[in-house]
This record gives structure tokens, sequence and C-alpha cells, in this order.
């Protein structure tokens, strides 16, 4: 594990005398929402940090804006962080399971003074707080009693007031050098039901003032959040010193941006509900539910976030370091099958008519314990149309007229004639085999340059391939030019469909499998699939560009 500059703090912390067992994070997913892979190394990060020092992460939900949230949202967060691997031991963690001492605290801010209903629109709450530049200027119910204020807010509570018309204020400082320090709105009116707490609060805390006392609530010793709360930590320590509590201390890192992906949720909502993608696990996104059905697996993803790593500086991830995590991770773990995606059939004229020869093949030909499969052979087969040419190019190699290449672990074949349709497109392939060449190898010492992979055309099964292309055509769809938006950044070609033609084999690989297919991919078996008709998703391809930059090869740590 790299030692990021978290880390680093931590150490230095215990060096000085923190019990390292005392460490607890938190991540606090606000229930609105699918998680996605930046959510995941927040994930990876403080349930990263519990585990490598014996601490503790809760998983809490800050669930305080009722009309966004749902049980749906939670629920899909649960399965979402269980299935990246990690745990939060017995109980779940609600921010509206603190409503009542959230009221008790706002309470007392206001008998101390430290608090005073403003009964001001939101826009001129908003125009008096000034700028950068310009200091804000004081409510004019600033200096209301404590004793009316609290009457006010008591009545807020009891429902007595319409959405709007009240809001509760931190009494601190409107000329504060930091904007957010400028009476910042604690508490608002809102008439919602809660998927919790239902119909029984009409008043919400805001974020500033719910999260920072959740976290002492929990003895949270290590508040990690995104870079854009950094100005919020001053309020974040002003709340809790006032209010006497424990002493959580927040800790900001960059988020992730990954280049040609949107991770932003109110982005991701509007693919969704407007249909410009299948669903939240559509596998174009970068939601974790999506991520996961195309096929990435828990450890590829895991092993991202160690690489990314943590740091202050903002940066834009280069989708090619995902894609080289679950290529690395595949390369390990998948069996090794054959199918053929542009199939062009191919008869061999001496192989007898109606005979079926059963190949054992290793499932991974470095690594012959992982077993094998039988692969049949027959007159009629399918090769990729690529892997020929009526009039190859010099750099090409496999099969042309004339020319012989190797079936890869069958027989050389050689092309002896073309068959074409109407059209006057070849339809066909008109071989011989060498029945001396057995298994690919050479009879003679004759070499061949080209090997193809190939399906027995009665044998194979029809598949249906979906073939993921990136969602987003510009690295940075959020920064379009003047009149576009994130929108017109659409690839209208990241998804083709087509009909591709597998070895008999894969009948044995259900939903959730993982398969490489030769020269073509990684592939997962989708849960579209039938028994009569699999689908797969490709992965990723097998090329890869991002090794040839990095050079380190992954761990892939169990956890
Ligand atoms: P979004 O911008 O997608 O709406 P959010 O920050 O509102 O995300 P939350 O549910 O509040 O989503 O996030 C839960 C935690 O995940 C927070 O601690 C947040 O900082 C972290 N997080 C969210 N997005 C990223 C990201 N891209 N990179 C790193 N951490 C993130
Ligand atoms: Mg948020």
């Amino acid at each position: 594990m790299s030692n990021d500059f978290i880390r680093s703090k931590i150490d230095q912390q215990i060096r000085e005398g923190l019990d390292q067992r005392t460490i607890q994070t938190r991540f606090p997913p606000e229930p609105n929402g699918y998680l996605h892979i930046g959510h995941a190394k927040a994930i990876c990060l403080n349930f990263g940090i519990a585990r490598e020092y014996g601490g503790r992460c809760n998983l809490r939900f800050d669930d305080t804006n009722p009309e966004k949230e749902s049980s749906e949202y939670v629920d899909a967060i649960m399965e979402d962080v269980r299935w990246l691997g990690f745990e939060w031991g017995e109980k779940i963690f609600y921010t509206s399971d603190y409503f009542d001492f959230l009221y008790e605290c706002a309470q007392k801010l206001i008998l101390a003074g430290k608090a005073y209903v403003d009964s001001q629109s939101q826009e001129i709450i908003r125009e008096q707080r000034g700028t950068l530049t310009r200091p804000g200027q004081n409510s004019p119910y600033r200096d209301r009693s404590p004793e009316e204020n609290l009457d006010i807010f008591r009545r807020m509570r009891a429902g007595g007031f319409p959405d709007g018309l009240h809001v509760l204020r931190a009494k601190i400082d409107m000329a504060s050098p930091n904007v957010v320090m400028r009476d910042p709105v604690l508490y608002r009116i809102r008439k919602a039901p809660h998927h919790r707490s239902g119909e029984s609060w009409p008043i919400y805390p805001m974020y500033d003032f719910s999260h920072c006392i959740s976290d002492s609530l929990e003895k949270v010793t290590h508040s990690l959040c995104s870079l854009e709360f950094e100005n919020n930590r001053e309020l974040y320590d002003w709340l809790l010193t006032t209010l006497g509590l424990f002493p959580s201390k927040q800790t900001e890192f960059a988020r992730l941006n990954l280049k040609g992906a949107v991770l932003s949720k109110r982005r991701l909502i509007h693919l969704v509900r407007e249909k410009h993608v299948s669903g939240w696990d559509d596998p174009r996104l970068p939601t974790l539910r999506g991520l996961r059905r195309r096929g990435y697996t828990p450890e590829s993803i895991r092993e991202f976030c160690a690489r990314i790593g943590v740091a202050r500086a903002d940066s834009q991830v280069d989708y090619g370091l995902l894609e080289f995590c679950i290529r690395e991770h595949l390369n390990r773990v998948a069996p090794r099958l054959m199918a053929v995606l542009n199939p062009l059939k191919i008869t061999l004229t001496n192989y007898p008519r109606d005979q079926v020869e059963w190949f054992d093949l290793p499932l991974d030909p470095e690594d012959p314990s992982k077993g094998s499969r039988q692969v049949p052979f027959t007159r009629e087969l399918f090769i990729e149309r690529e892997d020929f040419m009526e009039t190859p190019s010099p750099k090409f190699f496999r099969l042309a007229p004339g020319r012989e290449a190797r079936l890869r672990y069958a027989y050389y074949i050689t092309c002896r004639e073309l068959l074409r349709d109407e059209q006057g497109e070849i339809r066909e392939l008109v071989c011989e085999y060498d029945p001396a060449s057995r298994g690919g190898n050479s009879p003679d010492g004759r070499k061949v340059k080209g090997t193809l992979h190939w399906v027995s055309a009665p044998k194979a099964i029809r598949a249906e391939a979906r073939l993921y292309d990136r969602l987003f055509t510009r690295d940075d769809p959020e920064d379009m030019p003047e009149g576009k938006t994130f929108l017109d950044a659409l690839n209208p070609d990241s998804l083709r469909v087509i009909e591709a033609l597998a070895e008999p084999a894969l009948a044995g690989y259900g939903s959730d499998s993982r398969v490489q297919f030769e020269r073509l991919g990684y592939f997962r078996v989708d849960q579209d699939s039938r028994p009569d008709r699999p689908v797969f998703n490709r992965i990723v391809g097998l090329r890869d560009t991002w090794a040839k930059i990095s050079g380190k090869k992954p761990e892939f740590e169990k956890i």
C-alpha cells in the first residue's frame, strides 16, 4: 500500500501517541443515487485505513434531503459496498438517527446566543453574504433575543410554518474572510416525508451542521472528505468546539476524475432517466453497478484505487488505467476459449464429411492446472473475416489465396478457392488441411506465420455479443463549447450488438462468468443470457497500452 499523505499523517500521529485501535473513519454516502468509481476511491480509503490500522469504519447514510433520497438507494449502496469487498460491522448509521440530538444542539446554540432565526428569503440571505472581496451584511434579525429565537425555532419544529419562511443560522461573523463562516444556515423548513423518519420532522439540518456532529457522535477520528469541503473545515471545527463535543478532525483529499466519464450523480441520473443508457447498471456507466455488469471484478477496482493513490492535487485519471487493472486480473483467472465475432465460413474439402474430432485443449496454456475442455473440429468451420485477405498487404501474414496458415491447436490449412455471393462478397473459403499437422504442429519443419482462432460450424453456439466503446467522445464531457452540453459528447456508437459464434464449452459458463476469447478480449456472461442464447459483454480488448507506461504489475491483495 502506497503511503499517501493521509496515511503518513496517521503514522506521525501514532508515533506521537495515538492509539491506532481508536482510529475511526466513516463512508458517508447520501442515498440519492448509485455509487460510482469515485465513491470506490472514498470507500477504499476509509475502509482501507480502518482495516490497515486495526480501527473501524462506519457506513453512514447522510440522509438529510428527503426529496432526493430513498431506501432503494440505501439498499443498492450497501450491496455495492459489500460487492467491493468491505464490511461495516453490525450497525448501520444514519444521520436521521441523530435528528433529536441535532435539534438539541441547535437549541443549545440558540441559548448560548450563537444561533438565530432569520426570516428573510433565501435570495436576500445569499445577497447579504457578500463575496470574497466584499464583506457580508448583518441580517436585521441577527439580534433577536435567545428567547424569541427559541420560541420561533420550536414552532418551526412543530410544523407551524411553510417551507422557506424561516431558517436557523449560526451567529459567527458576517465579515469573516471565509464566506462559509458568514452566519451559515443550520436548519431549513422542508415539509417532505423522509424515507426513514416519515412525517415526524418538518425541519432538516444542513450538511455543515449535521456532518460534523454525526462524526463526533460516532467518535470519528479521521473525517476524510473531498477537497470541495476545504473551506467548510473552519465551520466544522467551530461547531464542535462551541458545542463542546468530541473533536473529530476533517482532512480533505482530491476527488477522482476519470477521463471520458461523468461522475456527478446529477449527470448520471439524467443519463438514466432520459434513457441515454439502459439503467444504472448499463455496462458503459462508471457506476459500480455498471462496471460490475460490464464484468469488472472487485479486485480490479480495488487495485485501480490503490494505484491512483490519494493526494490533495486534482487530477484526471485515464480510463486506460482501469482497463489495465481488469486485464491484469482476468489474465490470471479467466479461462481462455475460442469464439468468432465476424464469421467467415471455411470448408476443408479433404476432411471427412460428418467426422468430429474432439481436441482436449487447456483453459490456460500457461497453467495446465486450470484444466481443459473438449473442442470439436469438423469439415466446416468459421474463422474471423479479418483473418483473410484476398490481396494481402505486405504486412498481412494470415490466410490468403494459396497461402497456408495454422488453425490454433488443430491443423495447417491452405486456402484453395473463394466462393462469392450474388453481391460479389466472399461467402466461403474452400481450403485443404494437412492431416500430418495435427495439434497445429509443423509436420516437416515447414513454417507458417499466421495462427487463427476458429469454431466448428455445426457445433458452434450462437451468442449475442455486446461490444462497448466509450460512452463519451471527449475526455472532459463537462467542458463543452458554447451552447453544447455533455449530452452532445455522447458517442453514438458506444454499443454494437452482434451475433457471435462460440465453441460449445461456453455453455458451461453461467451468468457472471468471465472468459477470454482468444485474440478478441475479455467477456462476461450477462444476466440477459437464456439457456438457448448466451449474451456476452465485452469487458475490454486484449491490447494493452497502459502496461508500457506504468511497468509495475499489480498485487490484487486479498482482503
Ligand atoms: P456526486 O458529486 O456524485 O453527487 P457526492 O459527493 O455528492 O457525489 P456523496 O454520496 O455525498 O456523493 O459521497 C459520499 C462520499 O464519497 C463523500 O465522502 C465524497 O467525498 C466521496 N466522493 C464522491 N465522489 C467522489 C469522487 N469522485 N472521488 C472521491 N470521492 C468521492
Ligand atoms: Mg455530497
